[in-house]
């Protein structure tokens, strides 16, 4: 396994490799990787001659007062998690190999970037198209590996390679969760004890919204209350939007028919979580 920070680096082993007729696969992070991480890089090893793992804490998708700096960070234990998984190359690149100084060119949407987290982070789903854009760019991928946890995200990376013509299939991944039914995320590292307990009711209260609709109910409003109702319960926590939205559009939805995207970011103590079941 190499582990490169220089694009042109990346771009030569790349070019090495698709002269031999090999796929690449492509996992997009952040690092302070778990085992949600390591299911999209097993996948990507299966369905791919070569692996690429970029590890990037990409400080343009990061509002003003977000946790870019105390973001969690631990290349030694990815490299080890990276070599383990067999993977090719880890692209590590310092953030002045990204953006030159005068960077001035953004990959923007229109639609599905407004809801959910867009309305608490306005300019992350900027940021989020721009690095992923250009990661595309640098590694040509065959396909791309991304997580539901991140199920706007995804939806909004899946629009944007339709929309911009980009030849890499995006391949969706299933949220890996804890025994108790948290999702796995390098944000529960800021978790303590008592918050970790209290974080499961975000997983609690999707579980029960399932319930509800399971057993005939098709009002958003009503599912949605049952859910808040659960997550006001805990005192450790504070909704930032529980929603149920078209799962394409990213639109809230009144009547639950057609495939539904349930969504929450819920703040735990001072760190914001988020889970999302689909119907
Ligand atoms: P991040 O490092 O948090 O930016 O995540 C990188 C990729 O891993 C994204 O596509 C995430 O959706 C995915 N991911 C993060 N956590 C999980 C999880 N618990 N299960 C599945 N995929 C995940």
């Amino acid at each position: 396994m190499k582990t490169l920070g220089r694009i042109a680096e990346v771009r030569e082993s790349i070019k090495e490799w698709k002269k031999q007729g090999l796929t690449v696969g492509l996992v997009p992070t952040m690092g302070y990787l778990h085992a949600g991480h390591k299911s999209l890089i097993d996948k990507a090893h299966e369905e791919n001659d070569k692996v690429v793992v970029s590890i990037f804490v990409n400080p343009i998708q990061f509002g003003v007062n977000e946790d870019l700096d105390a973001y969690p960070r631990n290349l030694e234990r990815d490299s080890k998690l990276c070599e383990d998984a067999g993977v090719d190359i880890i692209f590590h690149p310092l953030a002045s190999e990204m953006y030159f100084k005068d960077f001035c060119t953004y990959t923007d949407m229109d639609s599905l970037t407004h809801n959910l987290c867009g309305m608490s982070r306005p300019s992350h789903f900027r940021g989020v198209c721009t690095v992923v854009n250009k990661l595309f760019n640098i590694v040509t991928p065959d396909k791309a590996y991304f997580g539901k946890k991140d199920a706007q995200q995804l939806a909004i990376i899946k629009r944007m390679v339709r929309d911009l013509n980009i030849d890499t299939e995006v391949i969706e991944c299933p949220i890996v969760r804890e025994q108790d039914g948290l999702a796995l995320s390098s944000r529960n590292a800021y978790l303590s004890a008592e918050e970790r307990k209290a974080a499961l009711v975000l997983s609690k209260a999707l579980a029960e919204g399932r319930k509800v609709f399971e057993g005939g109910e098709k009002n958003a409003t009503v599912v949605l209350d049952t859910m808040k109702a659960i997550i006001e319960k805990e005192p450790l926590a504070r909704i930032d939007y529980v929603k149920i939205v078209d799962s394409d559009t990213i639109e809230d939805v009144e009547a639950i028919d057609g495939k539904v995207l349930v969504a929450m970011a819920v703040f735990v103590g001072k760190t914001r979580l988020i889970d999302n079941i689909s119907f």
